[in-house]
């Protein structure tokens, strides 16, 4: 029996704006999505300008050589002007001619019709040669449904198909949806393996830590077992999947054990905010916060989540220390004698809040957000936070290096996750 090969895709993103950074490209990761979601390996992202020869060389260097892509994804370039070259590059990597889709020449028109209603008819025959332009597809593309007036289309030639969609990132993505169904796509999708794959999700365990620990499991990157493993905001995830069930779940296994208390979800994709309001729905206990560095933000991530009201009672931005005597109740004393940047004022001002407002849980964050303000004892990035529950209170200090809006974005970051742990063990 032969193992089937994951299809490989690579996504080819044209806009000069994005090399110039005037825009933030908004589709390879929605294609990396996508493709996840359909077994489909997304090898490489380019990002290339708009002239024909960028396009052109894009398309062979992935054509060739043994990581040959099977499915090639264009987005851009499709519109009606003579800057939009993507069509002439893909007809000429497939060796045939543009032709005129009449049934799409109809629809181009229609649409421009539609989008310009008070147009005379002599405005509207000025959009002439660009509609031919938008309806002259490669021979034997199949194009569908547009949002806009560019009709993105599939076409295979020999082992490779290309997907060629409209830049703007609503059109891209309604564009897709028609593609997906397409015979073509489908035919590529029979040849992908079933995907399994495996999430694991820890907090508070460095990555070279768990990096360390896959070492000596061994190196995966073929597709019966593939690992990759990503930190961000002090989160560690590691993507366990391929066609190898039996060995991903193995891995998985091995790793929830080794880490333990650390891996807060398995195959779990809800966000913290999500893992917080479930707990918090569960006991049918009210939430507030009192943040001072963070300025609001933990408030603003926490109601990020629709039906918030339900488990989040408010909160108090107390930035100064007269703020955090008068609305959490904090001594002033307190902060007079061990500074407003201290566990005593995180733990003051996390019941304080919580009695003030009258809720079961109370979360309080002080800290010294930077650039100025740091000393030797208490260095820009000094953050002290609390969390009181019925249970009893914690606190943790942390040391986030970065600038102001790194500290910042930390801090509520581990605020979310003490409170998520607080609730777990509460
Ligand atoms: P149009 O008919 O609008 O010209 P097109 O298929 O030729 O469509 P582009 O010219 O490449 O698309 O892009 C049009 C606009 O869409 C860009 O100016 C930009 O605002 C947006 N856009 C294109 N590609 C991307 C991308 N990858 N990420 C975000 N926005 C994009
Ligand atoms: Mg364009």
């Amino acid at each position: 029996m032969t193992s089937r090969r994951v299809p490989r895709a690579v996504a080819i993103i044209t806009g000069d704006e994005l090399l110039r950074g005037f825009i933030q490209d908004a589709n390879s990761g929605f294609l990396a999505d996508q493709l996840r979601d359909m077994g489909v390996e997304l090898a490489e992202v380019r990002i290339v300008g708009d002239d024909f020869d960028s396009i052109g060389t894009a398309i062979a260097d992935t054509t060739r050589g043994p990581l040959a892509a099977d499915l090639i994804i264009l987005s851009g370039g499709l519109g009606p002007t003579h800057d939009d070259r993507t069509s002439e590059a893909v007809a000429l990597a497939v060796g045939r001619e543009l032709v005129v889709d009449e049934a799409a020449l109809e629809l181009v028109g229609a649409r421009v019709r539609a989008f310009g209603r008070m147009r005379t008819p002599e405005e509207v025959a000025t959009f002439t040669p660009g509609n031919r332009k938008q309806a002259s597809l490669p021979r034997g593309a199949t194009w569908v449904d547009p949002l806009g007036t560019a009709p993105g289309y599939v076409l295979t030639s020999e082992e490779l198909t290309f997907v060629v969609l409209p830049g703007p990132p609503p059109e891209l993505r309604h564009a897709w949806k028609g593609v997906r169904a397409t015979a073509e796509l489908q035919a590529v999708l029979a040849r992908t393996a079933p995907a399994h794959e495996r999430l694991l999700r820890m907090w508070g365990v460095p990555e070279s830590a768990a990096s360390r620990t896959l070492d000596a499991t061994g190196h995966d990157d073929s597709d019966a077992r593939r690992v990759t493993i990503c930190a961000r905001d002090g989160e560690v995830e590691i993507s366990v999947r391929g066609t190898d069930v039996a060995s991903v779940d193995a891995l998985v296994d091995g790793l929830t054990t080794e880490f333990g208390p650390a891996v807060f979800a398995v195959d779990d994709h809800r966000s913290v905010v999500e893992f917080i309001a479930d707990e918090l729905r569960a006991r049918g206990w009210m939430l507030a916060t009192c943040e001072s560095c963070t300025g609001g933000q933990l408030g603003s991530a926490l109601t990020e989540v629709a039906g918030s009201s339900a488990w989040y009672e408010g909160g108090l931005v107390t930035y100064s220390y007269a703020s955090k005597t008068l609305l959490a109740g904090v001594p002033a004393t307190l902060i007079a004698s061990d500074g407003a940047v201290s566990e005593s004022v995180a733990r003051a001002m996390a019941e304080g809040v919580r009695a003030t407002l009258g809720v079961d849980v109370g979360v309080g964050i002080t800290g010294i957000a930077g650039p100025g303000g740091g000393t030797e004892a208490k260095p820009v990035g000094t953050v002290h936070l609390a969390v009181a529950t019925p249970a009893g209170i914690v606190h943790r200090q942390i040391r986030v290096p970065g600038d102001r809006s790194t500290v910042r974005r930390r801090s509520s970051h581990v605020a979310l996750h003490l409170l998520r742990e607080s609730l777990r063990d509460a």
